[in-house]
C-alpha cells in the first residue's frame, strides 16, 4: 500500500479499495496526467473497465483528482490542491506538441471569463500547447543542427 494514497483517501473520508489505491499510486507516480485507457489496463488484473471509471469519478468528485479533456479523450492528474492544502482548481494545463505529455500549472490561476446572459459554464479547459522543457530542447539541438546542414551545404555548392 503506497503511503501517500492511504492519506489522500483517508483524508477525502473515501474506503480504501484496492482499485482506488492503485489508481493513485499510479497518478501520484507521474508528472503529466495518465488517460483512462492508460489506467484501464494498469488496473486490467484486478477489476473491469465500469469499475475503473466509477473510481475515477469518485475521486474526482472527492477533488484529490482532476479530469482534464484533451481531444475527446479524459486524462487524470492528482489534484495539486489536495496535496498542498491549497486548491486552484482552475488551473492551466499545458500540452507538449512533441511528446504528446500534459502538464497541470497549478501555481497559476485562470482569469473567468464573463459569459453572456443564460449562458451556463460546466468547466475551463484552458490548454497552452508549445513544447516541454525536455522537448524545446532537442528542438532547438535539431534547429540548430538543420542550420549546420544548410551552411555546410552552402559551403559545399561554392
Ligand atoms: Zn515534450
Ligand atoms: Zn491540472
Amino acid at each position: 500500500m503506497h503511503y501517500l494514497s492511504y492519506q489522500l483517501l483517508k483524508e477525502a473520508r473515501l474506503s480504501i479499495t484496492k482499485p482506488r489505491e492503485k489508481i493513485l499510486s499510479y497518478l501520484l507516480r507521474y508528472e503529466e496526467a495518465v488517460s483512462g485507457h492508460t489506467l484501464e489496463y494498469e488496473l486490467k488484473d484486478i477489476c473491469n473497465r465500469s469499475t475503473v471509471y466509477r473510481n475515477l469519478n469518485a475521486l474526482s468528485k472527492a477533488n484529490i483528482i482532476h479530469r482534464i479533456y484533451l481531444d475527446g479523450e479524459s486524462r487524470y492528474k492528482i489534484h495539486p490542491g489536495f496535496l498542498y492544502k491549497k486548491f486552484n482548481i482552475n488551473h492551466p494545463h499545458f500540452e507538449c506538441k512533441k511528446c504528446g505529455r500534459l502538464f497541470c500549472l497549478h501555481d497559476q490561476s485562470i482569469h473567468k471569463p464573463e459569459l453572456p446572459d443564460g449562458f451556463v459554464a460546466e468547466g475551463i479547459n484552458y490548454i497552452i500547447y508549445g513544447y516541454c522543457n525536455a522537448c524545446s530542447k532537442v528542438k532547438m539541438e535539431s534547429e540548430d543542427a538543420q542550420k549546420m546542414d544548410y551552411l555546410i551545404e552552402k559551403q559545399n555548392q561554392k
